[in-house]
């Protein structure tokens, strides 16, 4: 039998990392003890409270048949309070809020409410691929807005044609941002807010990150800015903040219109997340910030260390105190592929090269602070004895 893919999935971007996993893969079978700094997936466990809290609901039979399509209202408004309280954005929990499996989930499936065929979608670059494949699942096409480091990762919306402009239907950005672990100013969301409204184009915001940060300033959440709910939606997730990628729960936030449709599409392709496990995520977003500091705490030791140790080889890391990645431009003469395999191949240690996430991130890598403490350490000792 010969199945043909159909053209959504044949032309997806070729898979970057598979000379890289061959080399890791190469240097395991050579019992090179491997340190893996590549994936953003935190090491810590999910706290205690809220596994007791998935564990209590899942005995409860109530919550063994379909949930809700838009999550149960007691979530949505632990979801409503929770912004309130961290941002001061009020949120209707019937209309305003939505519960998603995981925002990944939510994020590739929202174009499908808006994008027709040949519809502009604006994605950065470098970017979470999945803005720009969701963009294509739904028949749309991305336009790349690069992230450069003179403008602090942020996109130059001056840049943007006015016949791209024209033709765009959603905006995404992602601050804290991933890979490149800068965030936003506020004056560049009043501006993206005014630029939004000028060519009526959706701003879809990922707020995956707004809990990880280490400096004194906190994230922002576009919904703060005047008239921002007008034109936006915020994806946000219980993922990164309280170390819960395996559960999969996450939220939409935001234009109570973008909202709805989201919600249509989501109707007919799932059934909603498993009650239990709003239950507990729930108990996440009511837990006490002193529990989120705890957790902050680790990732600044470790950004210091590692920051440190690539600034003792000669780089020069973006400074940052947000998100768990720090992001570097690999020395001259060298690809991203090059120099990160030069890292797997002479220090065992595995980065993710820039390219991964678009070609503007083409000459920088990502490194994760996603192990636990002890590795980190043994990773910068090896790094800080590496002659480039
Ligand atoms: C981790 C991450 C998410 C969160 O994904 P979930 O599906 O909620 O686990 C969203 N956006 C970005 C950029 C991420 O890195």
């Amino acid at each position: 039998m010969a199945f043909e893919l159909a053209k959504r999935i044949k032309t997806l971007p070729p898979y970057l990392f598979a000379e890289l996993d061959r080399r890791k893969q190469e240097k395991l079978e050579e019992g090179v003890d491997v340190i893996d700094l590549g994936v953003g997936d935190p090491d810590l466990p999910t706290p205690q409270p809220i596994i007791e809290a998935l564990k209590t609901a899942s005995e409860n039979p109530e919550n063994h048949r379909y949930p809700s399509y838009t999550g149960m209202r007691a979530f949505r408004e632990a979801v409503a309070r929770w912004y309130e309280g961290r941002f001061g954005v009020e949120l209707d929990p019937d209309r305003e809020v939505i519960a998603l499996i995981g925002s990944k989930e939510g994020i590739a499936h929202f174009p499908f409410a808006f994008v027709e065929e040949g519809d502009v979608v604006l994605c950065p670059d470098p970017a979470y691929p999945v803005y720009s494949i969701g963009t294509k699942f739904a028949g749309g096409e991305p336009y790349f807005m690069p992230l450069r480091e003179e403008n602090d990762f942020l996109p130059d919306l001056g840049k943007i044609p006015d016949d791209v402009a024209q033709k765009a239907k959603i905006l995404w950005i992602n601050y804290p941002n991933n890979p490149t672990s800068a965030d936003a100013t506020e004056e560049f969301f009043r501006d993206l807010v005014r630029w939004a409204k000028k060519w009526n184009v959706i701003i879809a915001s990922d707020n995956a990150y707004s809990e990880i940060y280490t400096g004194k300033k906190k994230p922002i959440s576009i919904l703060q800015i005047e008239g921002a709910k007008d034109v936006a939606i915020e994806f946000h997730s219980l993922s990164k903040t309280y170390n819960m990628t395996g559960w999969r729960i996450g939220m939409a936030v935001g234009n109570e219109e973008l909202i709805k449709a989201l919600g249509k599409v989501k109707t007919n392709v799932d059934s909603g997340q498993f009650n239990a496990v709003q239950y507990a995520g729930i108990t996440a977003l009511n837990m006490p910030e002193e529990e989120l500091d705890k957790l902050r705490e680790i990732y600044r030791e470790r950004r210091e260390a590692m920051q440190g140790a690539l600034e003792k080889i000669g780089l020069d890391p973006y400074k940052s105190d947000t998100t768990f990645y720090i992001w570097t431009r690999v020395p001259e003469g060298y690809t991203s592929q090059e120099f990160v395999g030069r890292l797997i191949d002479e220090a065992g240690i595995v980065c993710t090269p820039g390219n991964g996430f678009g070609e503007a991130g083409e000459g920088y890598f990502r490194i994760s602070l996603t192990v636990p403490t002890d590795r980190l350490l043994e990773a910068v000792k090896r790094i800080e004895s590496l002659r480039l």
